[in-house]
């Protein structure tokens, strides 16, 4: 038998009962009235802490204010896309709190306050969003704008807003007195909160004197995900930029820890330089950043949804009716498997019905609900080829013709300076009015945004992917569709690779060489496997059992929260693991 004074922490290690964990990431999707966010980062940070509150985890987490929003996007006739800020009023959503602290850019001094927005988990637990605002008297004009645009301005700006989210957010930690233990890094936009670390660790004294010790007691604190598997992903600064912002001697020491990379300074090295865990978001991602990062050990914790935030009204209430623990605990989606073929049917025609009801609204356009129905929204970026399914229009339309119909939804914003991706949105604009009036219908829906991507997610009958791999991360939508038993049909890449069970939980598109290829693939298994099952109730149902039961259950954030307590916040209880292991062998 072990002894039970074995199972103790060292001395040094967090535990959930002497502190917090502080969660940072440039966006969040906070509240569907705050346009904070732009897309997956920030949605699945949202989802995060809310599962994070539904858990009672001892969490805060900290963001810029964003007081102009994310743009709003407009497309005219022709498809073109223009984009308008989208101011908030922060009085009327959050509290401002009392402290103030201090950064220095660029030689300036630049003055922050925080506003809280509290996150209610389902049995009461308060989990406090801080976002911090420059946006006071005592800063210059200039500095008074650095909180406003989320991936706004040039990189002078980005690197200006980094060094307030990480430095300034440590800064407020303390100032708030809050215990932090854990420093979460979602995405490397934060990674300078090590820095303010280090310099709080050596009294704030002259970086140079900095020693391994120090080093290691930052590392101890920090744990860091990264959210891309595409280099020109990866935040970079050039060292004279870095140098001008962030200062001389700072720069200096970090190309001396090894945080620079072919003659930059490169976000995701100083967030690996000071992290004790580091991990992808998707299985294949964790492999894909290993190979990236040789040098450090990368892990994976696949990404997921909230389960409230995304399941629909009507599914909510089927759980609610069968497996009413499942807002605890999502494992009890498992037993979706049991529910009867005609309330998911149900469920999902109502789900489908003010889907198109919102289309109706927005567009005018009256779509069938008895008709098969895609959705496919994303960012218009182009490796996720949202014109795919139009390389053979022919073809398309012969599946269209053979299936009784077929209806396509599009939905997604383009980065205002992303010239590509707004030309992606055009051209499938202009395939949409190339099919009015014919078997395929095809509409695009201006401004996704959190309503309408539950909307979506929930009300098509199919979810289609078809990123260009490995590019995709982990990708959430389909994850989405899963808890409103819409499966998918999409390229194995991402969290798919998990997902997909072929026939049970959506279908693959098999790889293939190049565009042309994977089309191929996509029409061969639009018509041979979905539009057959489709055309069959009783087997449409069941796909949607198992989609639920097996992909709803796991791809969410209440299990992905418990996985990071477990292996990145407070690995003390792999301790346990490894301690009940040696029991039960020891028993045996
Ligand atoms: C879920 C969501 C995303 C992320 O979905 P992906 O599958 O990663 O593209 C982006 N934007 C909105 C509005 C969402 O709801």
């Amino acid at each position: 038998m072990l002894k039970s004074s074995s199972l103790k922490p060292h001395s040094y290690e967090p535990t959930p009962a002497n502190g917090l964990v502080a969660y940072f990431s440039m966006e969040i999707a906070i509240d569907p009235q705050m346009p904070t966010y732009s897309g997956g980062l920030g949605m699945l940070a949202g989802d995060t802490l809310r599962s994070a509150a539904d858990l009672g985890t001892p969490m805060v987490a900290f963001t810029l204010v964003h007081r102009k929003g994310y743009f709003r996007q407009m497309l005219d006739a022709e498809g073109r896309q223009t984009e308008d800020a989208q101011p908030w009023n922060v009085e009327d959503f959050c509290v401002e709190q009392g402290p103030r602290v201090t950064v220095s850019l660029e030689n300036r001094v630049v003055t922050l306050r925080a506003w809280s927005y509290d996150v209610v988990g389902r049995s009461g637990h308060l989990l406090p969003i801080f976002m911090l605002d420059t946006d006071l008297p005592e800063n210059s004009d200039w500095d008074r704008s650095l909180t406003d645009h989320l991936y706004g301005g040039d990189s002078n700006y980005r690197l200006q807003q980094e060094i307030l989210l990480g430095m300034g957010g440590v800064r407020m930690a303390h100032a708030l007195g809050l215990p932090v233990n854990v420093y979460h890094m979602n995405e490397g936009h934060a990674a300078l909160l090590t820095l303010a670390l280090l310099e709080a660790q050596t009294g704030g004294g002259p970086l140079g004197q900095v020693t391994e010790t120090d080093i290691e007691a930052v590392r101890r604190k920090c744990v860091f995900t990264t959210h891309t598997p595409v280099p020109a992903g990866h935040d970079r600064f050039s060292m004279e930029q870095s140098r001008r912002i962030l200062g001389a001697e700072r720069t200096a020491r970090l190309e001396a820890l090894g945080c620079c990379h072919e003659g930059l300074v490169n976000m995701t090295y100083v967030a690996l330089r000071f992290s004790r865990y580091c991990n992808g978001v998707a299985l294949k991602h964790g492999e894909v950043s290993q190979a990236m990062f040789p040098e450090y050990k990368v892990d994976a914790i696949t990404n997921g949804v909230h389960g409230p935030t995304w399941v629909s009204a009507p599914f909510a209430e089927l759980f609610d009716r069968h497996m009413a623990s499942w807002r605890r605990d999502h494992l009890y989606l498992r037993n979706a498997i049991a529910v009867a073929h005609e309330e998911l049917h149900e469920a999902h025609a109502r789900a489908k019905e003010s889907l198109l009801a919102e289309v109706a609204s927005r567009t005018g356009l009256v779509l069938n609900p008895k008709v098969l129905t895609l959705g496919f929204a994303r960012r218009a970026a182009t490796y996720k080829r949202a014109d795919l399914l139009f390389h053979d229009p022919e073809r398309l339309m012969q599946i269209a013709q053979a299936a009784g119909g077929l209806q396509i939804l599009y939905a997604g914003k383009a980065h205002p300076q992303d010239e590509p991706g707004k030309e992606l949105i055009h051209s499938v604009i202009a395939k949409a009015k190339q099919y009015s009036g014919t078997d395929l219908r095809v509409v695009y829906l201006e401004n996704y945004d959190w309503h309408l991507g539950a909307a979506l997610t929930a009300g098509v009958d199919v979810w289609v992917n078809t990123p260009r791999r490995p590019y995709e991360a982990s990708g959430t939508s389909g994850m989405k569709a899963a808890l409103n038993g819409v499966p998918s049909l999409s390229i194995l890449d991402g969290w798919w690779i998990e997902g997909c069970i072929e026939g049970v939980t959506g279908w693959a598109i098999e790889d293939g060489a190049d565009d042309v290829a994977e089309a191929e693939a996509l029409y061969a298994k639009l018509s041979t496997a979905v539009v057959p099952a489709y055309a069959d109730p009783q087997h449409w149902a069941r796909i949607m059992q198992t989609t639920i039961a097996f992909n709803g259950s796991f791809f969410n954030t209440n299990r992905m929260v418990k996985q990071y307590i477990r292996n990145a916040y407070y690995p003390v209880q792999l301790m346990e693991l490894a301690a009940e292991t040696a029991e039960v062998a020891h028993a045996g």
